[in-house]
């Protein structure tokens, strides 16, 4: 049997960055996806780092983690949810990746001597790597799309690689899309189509004619607009595509079907022309714009905060949530350094009038303090919880401190003296801390305990979640937060790890070592954030009871 011909859609960026190149990418993907096709995705980015474990969220916003345990580009976020499907490590390359490949294959000989250049050795290690996850995930359609804005000088290898792939499948399985911007400028606003002319004549020089203009506009493209772009860059018309700024990025789906992106995609590319099945797509951007229900409000404590993707899938998840129990969520950013050395009643003056509360991931020691007083606060108070990974160890440190009367309670990670480390690196941890490479990273598995919150909101036993973390609950510690009311209703199938914690006398106190976030979806939210959305309409309405005695049903799947 003849392996399927897999079709290539290579997505590139022009004049600036940061113009919806990855929505635009994730939502061709779902467009294609309703039509029945089978799709995976990849992220080319140019910078040298390895892969984005390294980078800071504050500069570079979230780190992505796969189901595999690979450290990506928040795009991959965007692409997850968008498109539906779980991507690998196969989905990410970086310039850092594709050079140690190539050095590795050198010092092993691989080469047989030859002098190893830009041109072949690493553009045909770019793309190698594109159509090896084109083979492995066995998809219809790869849509590639390349970091940066054209004209970057590290950007160069990977457009060399992807004209030349080209010729490599075949013209007829190759479509090359452009996303640019048309600025509006001068007094009168006056409509700028030249730096898109200049991006595709940079596209040229290097040898790409692009098929498909995606053009990012604050305003209509008008059809004598389109007329113009279409000349001064030999793309059709009908091809160039208005992408207006809009208010929710589920939107643009819908918008881009209506401007005929994905039908240009399979025209073009020979791909059967069924038409899309939009109906999910479409409720859901009804509940975004027109929810049944009032908003709740839900607070977000975090370290980076001022960043808005540091934390943009928690952001999503709580998205979703919203449109599984239809009604807005209104998000509250907080910044825990706020807190740290707040008194109570600042606290409580901060976070007054709030449904619920997320504590999120984080590192080190600053705005600890803040996330531990948040967490007593709302726990005292009976606000709907969720903590999250670093949220989830603060929620342990609080409860040791002011409920196990464990003074100084701390983790391992800011207080290496503390008395009682109540979140510490496991022992066999240790050796490998030495040697650098310590973080549990990516799926692993959890079991919940039968009647707990967790097991009810997920309506199973075993669970796969998605990890990014150094420390643990400390098991020397777990006898005594169990015997003042702390339930450990997720732990690792040995019993070792723990996964989940929940205080049963709270209306909805749920923290995981985890990240749900990760695994959300906007037609399939995520059960700990659905729950924690409908526990926050229940404590807005007054309606509030301790969960273990509420006959909720699970929500979101
Ligand atoms: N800093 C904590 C750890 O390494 C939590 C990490 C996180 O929140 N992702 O265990």
């Amino acid at each position: 049997m003849t392996q399927k011909q897999t079709k290539y859609i290579l997505v590139t960026g022009g004049v600036v960055s940061s113009i919806g190149k990855g929505i635009t990418t994730a939502s061709l993907g779902r467009l294609l996806r309703n039509r029945g096709l089978s799709v995976t995705i990849q992220k080319l980015d140019p910078y040298i780092n390895v892969d984005a474990g390294t980078m800071n969220p504050y500069q570079h916003g979230e780190v992505f983690v796969t189901d595999d345990g690979a450290e990506t580009d928040l795009d991959l976020g965007h692409y997850e949810r968008f498109v539906d499907v779980n991507l690998t490590r196969e989905s990410t390359v970086t310039t850092g990746s594709i050079y140690s490949s190539v050095i590795a294959k050198e010092r092993r000989g691989d080469y047989l001597g030859a002098t190893v250049q830009m041109i072949p050795h690493i553009t045909n290690e770019i793309k190698e790597r594109i159509v090896s996850l084109g083979k492995s995930s066995g998809a219809d359609v790869l849509i590639g799309e390349i970091g940066g804005t054209i004209g970057d000088f590290e950007g160069l290898p990977f457009l060399e690689a992807i004209r030349q792939l080209r010729k490599d499948v075949g013209a007829h399985n190759v479509l090359y899309v452009h996303v640019t911007l048309i600025p509006y400028v001068g007094p009168w606003g006056e409509v700028k189509t030249k730096p898109t002319q200049h991006s595709v004549i940079k596209l040229r020089e290097i040898g790409i004619q692009p098929d498909v203009l995606v053009c990012r506009t604050k305003l209509p493209l008008t059809e004598e607009m389109k007329e113009k772009i279409s000349l001064f860059t030999d793309v059709d018309k009908d091809a160039v595509i208005e992408a207006r700024d809009i208010e929710s990025i589920y939107e643009c789906p819908l918008h881009f079907e209506a401007e005929g992106l994905a039908r240009i995609a399979v025209q073009r590319l020979g791909l059967p022309e069924t038409p899309p099945n939009l109906e999910d797509w479409i409720e859901i951007v009804r509940r975004i714009n027109q929810p049944a229900n009032d908003a709740v409000k839900v607070a977000i404590v975090g370290k980076y905060v001022a960043n808005g993707d540091a934390y943009i899938s928690i952001a999503e998840a709580l998205k979703h949530a919203g449109i599984s129990n239809d009604c807005r969520v209104e998000q509250i950013w907080i910044d825990s350094e706020e807190l740290d050395d707040a008194t109570d009643d600042i606290v409580a003056s901060r976070l007054e009038g709030i449904h619920g509360l997320i504590v999120g991931p984080g590192f080190g020691e600053r705005g600890t303090e803040g996330k531990i007083k948040a967490i007593r606060y709302i726990r005292e108070n009976n606000v709907p919880f969720l903590g999250i990974c670093y949220g989830m160890q603060m929620a342990v440190i609080e409860f040791c401190r002011n409920v196990c009367n464990l003074a100084g309670a701390s983790t391992e990670e800011i207080a290496p003296a503390s008395p009682h480390p109540v979140i510490h690196l496991l022992p066999e941890q240790r050796e490998i801390a030495d040697k650098g490479a310590s973080m549990r990273l990516g799926a692993y598995p959890c079991r919940l305990a039968q009647k707990s919150l967790a097991a009810k909101l997920y309506d199973e036993e075993l669970i796969q979640e998605r990890h990014r973390h150094r420390y643990e609950v400390n098991n020397d510690y777990r006898e005594q937060m169990a015997r003042a009311g702390m339930v450990f209703s997720g732990v690792s199938p040995d019993y070792r790890l723990v996964e989940i914690i929940e205080l049963p006398n709270h209306p909805y106190f749920i923290a995981t070592q985890f990240h749900p976030e990760f695994r959300s979806r906007p037609n399939r939210a995520h059960p700990l954030f659905a729950g924690l959305i409908e526990a926050a309409l229940r404590h807005r309405d007054g309606t509030a009871k301790p969960a273990a005695k509420s006959s909720r049903k699970s929500e979101g799947s």
